[in-house]
């Protein structure tokens, strides 16, 4: 077994289900939760999105929604601004252009108001189940510690060693995996070290497994 496969199969065991965390009813909630999620966590999103997609339910309620009210809903995100913005823009794009549906190809998505490579990559993962790996803080991290990729790669390079590296099949279900390793065991402070199983091939400092 090579060390790809035998990253796997541990994740695999940790997480044989994984589960996007933030939380959407239809395909625009997680469109427009993922770009909300630039710079802040998943755990905040989901509770001004709560609120924000409980006030205004439709995309044509979300395109006529007073922007200095999704301002003040958004600005415990940060970026607030620009993400109130993008909010109205996706929704009108999404009406105007794709009949309310959200787009299944790349080009497409990142045609979209505050849609980049990285969102794109999350929605195609996660909505469509598409084999494309998407590379916050977490992935980026836990890819290198475990010398799948070097120290230096920038988050596009990251993406293609991972492309090339995990099969398709499984590709959308590691993205998954890799964030929750990073969020639960492989954090960037303490990581969880003495009981993982990937311990003899990750390259990180050996002061930590012990
Ligand atoms: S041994 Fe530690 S640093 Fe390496 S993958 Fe496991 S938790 Fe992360």
């Amino acid at each position: 077994m090579n060390s790809i496969e035998y990253i796997i199969k541990y994740l695999n065991e940790l997480f044989p289900d994984p589960k996007c965390e933030l939380v959407y009813n239809n395909d625009y909630g997680l469109l427009i939760a993922v770009v909300l999620s630039a710079q802040t966590t998943d755990k905040k999103v989901n509770k001004v999105t709560s609120v924000l997609f409980n006030k205004y339910p439709s995309l044509t309620a979300l395109k006529e929604a007073p922007i200095n009210d999704l301002r003040a809903l958004l600005k415990p995100l940060g970026m607030y601004n620009k993400k109130a913005l993008f909010v109205k823009h996706l929704a009108s794009e999404l009406i105007d252009k794709y009949d309310g549906a959200v787009p299944d190809d790349r080009a497409s998505l990142e045609s979209l108001s505050g849609v980049g490579r990285k969102t794109a990559n999350v929605v195609l993962a996660v909505l469509f189940n598409k084999p494309y790996i998407a590379v916050d803080t977490h992935v980026a991290r836990v890819s290198k510690r475990l010398g799948l990729v070097s120290k230096q790669d920038n988050t596009l390079q990251i993406e293609k060693t991972l492309s090339r590296l995990i099969d398709d099949n499984s590709l959308a279900k590691a993205h998954l995996q890799l964030v929750l390793f990073g969020r639960y065991y492989c954090m960037a402070k303490k990581p969880r070290c003495i009981n993982c199983k990937l311990k003899k091939i990750c390259k990180y400092e050996k002061k930590h497994f012990i």
